[in-house]
């Protein structure tokens, strides 16, 4: 690998070194210059010398994880995360501060975000023809503080293709104590659809086939966004055991790759176990959460 300078103001590209080393084709502007030993993962790191500006570095200065005390957790923790385990245990069972692990599980959501944003880019040259999208509820803290996940998966992979968290007002028996506690809470669901479609735009086919269940709000909300694309609607089916959601009693079900993929998030983040005594208490942390589980299900879950 061509080593370059990382210092910004230094041009360490040989045909413009003054003071005549151009001449020499054997000048090299950085050289080897000894090692360190790095504890953490046992191995001896490469220095390296700029002889142009005199600066040191190292094979690790641009590596990602630059200046990481533990970086050796980091693969582990994207696996724990989406495997159901929470951010105390995860700090129990790998010996360290949990404020380490809420700096690691915020890092590595970014991380996610980016490569997933890669891979849109590159979902934008082969548009999906099949995908479904639907809803999932949970809630921030308490129950009279709901959440929706708006989500959307390819029909064909199951690969979750993007995700977008509302909050919205408590239904039922619990909307009149939510107000009374908290006071009224605004539905932004319609502001999680729009900026859903915004980003499945580029990356769905004109003549794309999308499937959903009979939610009233959809068709609107697709018409106004992906004009072309057909939209089918299957009427909603209820669940094979009461709080499985997710599972339905149908023998086929129509929406199976949301549904399915819906169960896997309930199986596999701890926050979204059903009867779970572990909750959601930010917005941002549910975010973070699913899109650390979304990269470790797109690249890992329905790959093997
Ligand atoms: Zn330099």
């Amino acid at each position: 690998m061509k080593r370059r300078c990382p210092n910004p103001n230094c041009n360490s590209e040989p045909s413009r070194i003054p003071f005549g080393h151009y001449q020499d084709p054997k000048f090299k502007p950085i050289i080897r210059k000894g090692s360190f030993y790095r504890h953490r993962d046992r191995r001896f790191i490469t220095k390296y010398l700029c002889k142009q500006c005199g600066k040191n570095f190292s094979a690790s200065t641009f590596s990602e994880d630059y200046r990481q005390k533990k970086r050796d957790l980091n693969p582990i923790i994207v696996k724990q995360f989406a495997s159901g385990t929470s951010q105390r245990r995860l700090a129990i069972l790998l010996e360290v501060n949990p404020k380490t692990i809420v700096r690691k599980f915020r890092l590595m959501a970014a991380r996610s975000r980016l490569e997933h944003e890669t891979r849109l880019k590159e979902l934008a040259n082969a548009p999906i023809h099949e995908l479904q999208f639907d809803d999932l509820e949970t809630f921030e803290h308490t129950k009279c503080k709901p959440l929706s996940v708006a989500l959307a998966v390819n029909k064909k992979t199951r690969e979750i293709l993007s995700f977008q968290v509302s909050r919205m007002p408590a239904s039922g028996r619990l909307a009149k104590i939510s107000r009374k506690k908290y006071g009224a809470r605004k539905d932004e669901r319609g502001l999680g659809w729009t900026r859903l479609f915004e980003t499945l735009k580029p990356i769905v086919s004109h003549e794309a086939c999308i499937e959903s269940d009979q939610n009233p709000h959809y068709p609107r909300f697709l018409k106004r966004h992906l004009k072309t694309v057909r939209h089918i609607r299957h009427p909603g089916a209820r669940g094979a055991i009461t709080g499985q959601g997710e599972l339905k009693k149908l023998v086929f079900d129509p929406l199976f790759a949301l549904n399915h993929t819906c169960a896997m998030l309930r199986a596999n983040l701890n926050r979204l176990f059903r009867r779970t005594w572990c909750t959601t208490k930010t917005l941002e942390g549910l975010i973070d959460h699913l899109s650390i589980y979304l990269r470790y299900h797109n690249t890992v879950l329905i790959r093997s």
